[in-house]
């Protein structure tokens, strides 16, 4: 095998193609297509209406197993499955991704733009300002708190949101990732609760006054950001709302657009956050819910380290090198942790959508190992399991996988969400924690028990629900690997997002701001200011 070189390198080795021609190229007129540089490109929601009477292409989501934190390649496989479907199988195909966030760039992780040749390129351009969505929703977010400050400083309003979100994890953000148009931004974010009065009513930003203005900060973030893969793909890259407290899915109007742009043979391959039990779930049941798409397959992202850890290998940290368990084949550990690969295909099934397992290789795999996973993905109930290596090989790697996708795609669709939404919101819960996570039951400690019935007064029972729980188990411990059994899951609190549309419970002790490490990643960040490169990014 040839080495292959860092994803920072690879992605300079590229030159991407001038946006304005890869925008002639999908379909789009120059008159909707606003240049941000030469790498970047805002498409005005307009292409929409244009292309009305198009039919819709293939709406594929990528989601995974439960994760290690290292993460299993869910970008890179959007962007290889992508780069396959294109430049191999000569078909129209887009991927729609997430903005990401500062927190892994400047964290731990490192950037979203995918890994080895399966990038979104230039990963700088990607991991950092983009074209400035995120400080528009800064701006909104910053204009919401000095708002409701006026308020209670010259009107004594009670507020219970004394809290700080960073921009991602906003309820703008998750706004901007659900809208549909610019009219419906514009009620979303006047839905806004922001405090409860003293009498107990809601209180809005349109109580606020402040709706309109929040509006014009957000007309131009809510276009969709047109970038491309390292073999010249469309990417659209918008939104970045977080998986737990949010939904964790790029936005509906890009999906839309792009599924326009591709026509009826072609295919948007999206991706949703974390694993299946939460990414995808919130895929169908809020995201779908809201844009009335419906999606025709699911690729389940798995990896030889986490189906090993979920049978019992070591903890896998990052910044740590992987146990020997991890490197050298083991069969018995594999076949151990398979279970949790098992749950998540029984996962996407209850949503009546086929599923191709995607076994995103590693070099330190064995033949015997890929295939095991293959052979016990498709005893589960997968319509097709196959290995694949674009990261070392770009979408070459992936034209099995692509090819299994384009196949499950032809099949009958019987899509349907998990459950009502005008259930009452413990019910709702309950279903996702016993169907999903596999637990006995949920138990309401007192704050959840308060904000049921607060909801419930308030009219927001009808909203979806979008969980707030760990992805690294399917259960509310971190810790419980492979398919715990035998759990209640504990609710602690319950917030509503009512401009974006949905409740989120807070399960278990799961934290609402992401802490940084004592080593982040920013500490090798720097600029080179002889040169003007960026240093430490990855
Ligand atoms: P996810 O989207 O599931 O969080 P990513 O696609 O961001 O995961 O991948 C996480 C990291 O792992 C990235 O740094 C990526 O370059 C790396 N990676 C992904 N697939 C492979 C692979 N097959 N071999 C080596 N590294 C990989």
């Amino acid at each position: 095998q040839r080495p292959v070189p860092s994803d920072v390198t690879i992605s300079r080795s590229c030159v991407p193609k001038p946006i304005e021609c890869l925008a002639k190229e999908v379909g789009l007129f120059s008159d909707e297509v606003e240049l941000y540089g030469r790498t970047k490109a805002k498409v005005q929601l307009k292409t929409i209406d244009r292309l009305q009477a198009q039919p819709d292409g293939k709406y594929v989501v990528v989601t995974g197993i439960t994760p290690t934190p290292l993460g299993e390649g869910k970008s890179t496989t959007t962007i290889g499955l992508v780069q396959a479907l294109g430049a191999h199988l000569k078909l129209n195909a887009f991927a729609c991704v997430r903005q990401p966030s500062q927190g892994p760039t400047f964290g731990i992780k490192g950037g979203a733009a995918g890994g080895g040749y399966s990038q979104v390129i230039p990963m700088e351009e990607f991991n950092l300002h983009l074209t400035g969505d995120i400080h528009a929703i800064t701006a909104a977010n910053n204009l919401v708190a000095a708002a409701i400050d006026a308020r209670m400083f010259h009107e004594a309003t009670q507020s219970d949101k004394a809290q700080f979100d960073i921009t991602v994890a906003s309820e703008i953000m998750a706004v901007l990732a659900l809208t549909t148009s610019l009219a419906d931004m514009k009620e979303r974010l006047a839905k806004m609760v922001v405090a409860t009065s003293r009498s107990g009513q809601p209180v809005t930003t349109e109580d606020l006054g402040v709706c309109g203005a929040l509006t014009v900060l957000m007309r131009d973030a809510i276009k969709p950001n047109l970038m491309q893969t390292l073999e010249g793909n469309p990417v659209f890259v918008h939104a970045g709302p977080f998986a737990n407290i949010a939904h964790g899915n790029s936005s509906i109007l890009a999906d839309k657009i792009a599924l326009k742009l591709v026509g009826p043979q072609g295919f948007v391959v999206t991706e949703a956050g974390f694993g299946a039990d939460i990414g995808m779930e919130k895929f169908f049941n809020i995201k779908c819910r809201n844009s009335g798409l419906k999606p025709h397959v699911v690729v389940l992202v798995a990896t030889v380290r986490a189906l090993k850890m979920h049978g019992g290998g070591p903890t896998v940290t990052a910044g740590t090198p992987l146990a020997k368990e991890y490197i050298e084949e083991n069969l018995v550990l594999l076949e151990a942790g398979c279970s949790n690969m098992r749950k998540q295909v029984e996962n996407a099934q209850l949503f009546g959508v086929p599923v191709v397992v995607a076994v995103n290789a590693f070099k330190t795999d064995t033949k015997a190992e890929l295939d095991l996973i293959c052979k016990l993905a498709k005893e589960a109930g997968a319509f097709d399991a196959v290995h694949c290596s674009h990261w070392a090989d770009g979408g070459a790697g992936a034209a099995d996988l692509a090819r299994a996708v384009q196949k499950a795609a032809d099949l009958p669709n019987s899509f349907k969400f998990l459950y009502d939404v005008e259930l009452p919101i413990v019910d709702k819960i309950r279903i996702i924690a016993q169907k999903i996570y596999g637990a006995d039951d949920i138990e309401l400690l007192p704050e959840a028990q308060h904000k049921v019935e607060l909801y419930s007064k308030q009219g927001f029972a009808s909203l979806p629900i979008c969980m707030a729980k760990t992805h690294l188990s399917l259960s509310h411990d971190a810790e419980k690997k492979g398919v715990p059994t035998g759990f209640v899951l504990p609710i602690r609190d319950i917030r509503a997002s009512v401009g974006a549309g949905f409740l989120y419970p807070l399960v278990g002790t799961m934290p609402t701001i992401p802490g940084l490490p004592t080593r982040p990643c920013f500490y090798d960040i720097d600029l080179d200011t002889e040169s003007g490169e960026v240093h430490g990014l990855f």
